[in-house]
């Protein structure tokens, strides 16, 4: 890195490195009337607004020994797009403001901003405006997503029923399993620095952690199967973690199948090796930015055959509560470990 040009950002200032970044964007839905470059941004949409926030801190949400700036623009941008989809909408723009300190140049901002800009082409959102400001120390990103959906179309937390089933997309743990081989490489890098870094042979773990994807596809496949979720979250802090916020504000009961719960071979074998239990990766781990949503039953013949969708429960009446059903046959309340709770084992 230390050969590659660098440029200070004192040398732009402020508005210089905004409109620097800003130059080139171009926007492409109809709600954003105005972008950047103004007071303020203009969107005008006919559809009700979704509206989420997320803050990524540097040394709480990333490390930046191990991420790549690129990635993380692309990321931030993710978590949130993932939570606009959660409701069952479309995000369609989003605001970015970075704190940043001098030890970044300009091209590790510009870097940042490729990121941004490739999940914005990826899922279509226009970046309409935000800020960036010095940082005593430390890098921080908040990015602000906007999306749209119909009234009626919207998807709550708290509107699950007894009856319906539970169903996940894609697969769980591998994100937290990514995370555990990167801080484990991590470790061998400061203590030898000359020591080869070896992530081969753990890329789908590795980029479930570092390069998440939202599920627009499972949005729109739901859409065009004219299916309305009864209530929907996405997993950003672990499977038990997000349906028992949905439990709790829906007030009903629920049982897991353990044996249903959807874990990649790359996840389980790594789970294996790291003396974890593969089904808490799927529990407790983070970062997975799939979607969990219950479904009326009369819906479940139409999401069968789909390969990225498990049914993995079924909603029960709140007197039942909150249960794992075991791969072994028996019946464990789910608790909220968080990624701590697994390090206990
Ligand atoms: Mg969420």
């Amino acid at each position: 890195m230390e050969n590659e040009k660098r440029t200070e950002i004192a040398t732009l200032g402020e508005f210089g490195l905004i409109d620097k970044l800003t130059k080139d964007i171009q926007l492409h839905n109809d709600s954003s009337v105005k972008g950047a470059g103004d007071d303020a941004a203009v969107i005008h949409s006919g559809l009700p607004q979704v509206i989420t926030t997320d803050i990524l801190v540097e040394g709480i949400h990333f490390d930046l020994v191990y991420t790549p700036l690129k990635h993380l623009g692309y990321k931030s941008v993710i978590v949130n797009l993932s939570d606009v989809y959660a409701m069952n909408a479309v995000p369609k723009q989003i605001l970015v403001s970075i704190a940043i300190s001098n030890r970044f140049s300009v091209e590790a901002i510009d870097e940042i901003y490729d990121g941004i800009k490739l999940a914005c082409a990826k899922y279509n959102v226009d970046l309409v405006g935000g800020d960036t400001t010095a940082s005593p120390k430390g890098l921080i990103i908040n990015v602000v997503a906007i999306g749209e959906q119909q009234k009626e179309k919207i998807v709550y937390r708290n509107t699950a029923k007894e009856g319906d089933i539970l169903c996940v997309s894609g697969d769980l743990g591998g994100a937290y399993m990514g995370l555990q081989i990167l801080q484990r490489e991590k470790h061998v890098f400061l203590n030898a620095p000359d020591a080869s870094i070896e992530l081969a042979g753990n890329d789908y773990i590795v980029g479930r952690q570092l390069k998440p994807e939202a599920r627009k596809d499972i949005i729109e496949y739901l859409e065009s199967e004219n299916i309305i979720p009864t209530s929907m979250i996405d997993i950003s802090d672990g499977l038990s973690s997000e349906i028992l916020h949905l439990c709790k504000q829906s007030e009903v009961g629920c049982q897991l199948n353990e044996a249903e719960v959807p874990i990649a071979n790359e996840t389980y074998n790594k789970a294996l090796d790291f003396n974890i239990d593969p089904i808490n990766c799927a529990l407790s781990g983070g970062e997975d930015y799939e979607l969990l949503f219950t479904l009326n039953p009369k819906d479940a013949d139409k999401i069968k055959s789909h390969p990225d969708i498990s049914v993995i429960g079924e909603i029960l009446d709140a007197n039942l509560g909150v249960k794992l059903f075991t791969k072994g046959g028996n019946y464990h309340d789910i608790i909220s470990l968080g990624w701590d709770g697994l390090k206990d084992g």
